[in-house]
């Protein structure tokens, strides 16, 4: 399998993030006793400092909050142009993730688009895309 994206090192505060599409689960941390989530995962809430987080699956749909198409062919296996794109995601406040949307052409995705994550795997690692929601 030929690696097209850096793949992120898993570890105890980000393995349920980047597995949890082994389930079709978009797991985030939350934090237990302020309700808060936590992205990126860490150990401690930063609203409230508690140590009680743990992942919690959200809806998986979102909105597209800001984007930017990139051209540059970073790495000989990657695919251009591709949208990067900061996700706003349904039922998590505050949370916003940098994906790519993915299944449809760079001039079809707009601000303000619902989208509906789809996980790619690269080995142990489900990583979050999003397609529009048509
Ligand atoms: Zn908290």
């Amino acid at each position: 399998m030929t690696a097209t994206r850096a793949l992120p090192k898993l570890d105890a505060d980000n393995r349920a993030f980047w597995t949890g599409g082994a389930e079709g689960k978009l797991l985030l941390m939350r934090c237990q006793d302020c309700k808060s989530f936590i992205h990126p995962p860490r150990p401690v809430c930063r609203n409230c400092m508690s140590e009680n987080v743990a992942p919690e699956a959200v809806a998986g749909t979102g909105t597209v909050y800001s984007y930017t198409v990139n051209y540059q062919k970073w790495h000989p296996a990657m695919e251009v142009p591709f949208v990067i794109a900061r996700v706003a995601i349904d039922g998590a406040p505050g949370v916003l993730l940098t994906s790519n949307i993915v299944g449809c052409p760079v001039d079809a995705v707009d601000i303000g688009n619902s989208v509906r994550v789809k996980f790619e795997q690269q080995g142990d690692v489900y990583i979050p895309l999003f397609e529009k929601i048509s």
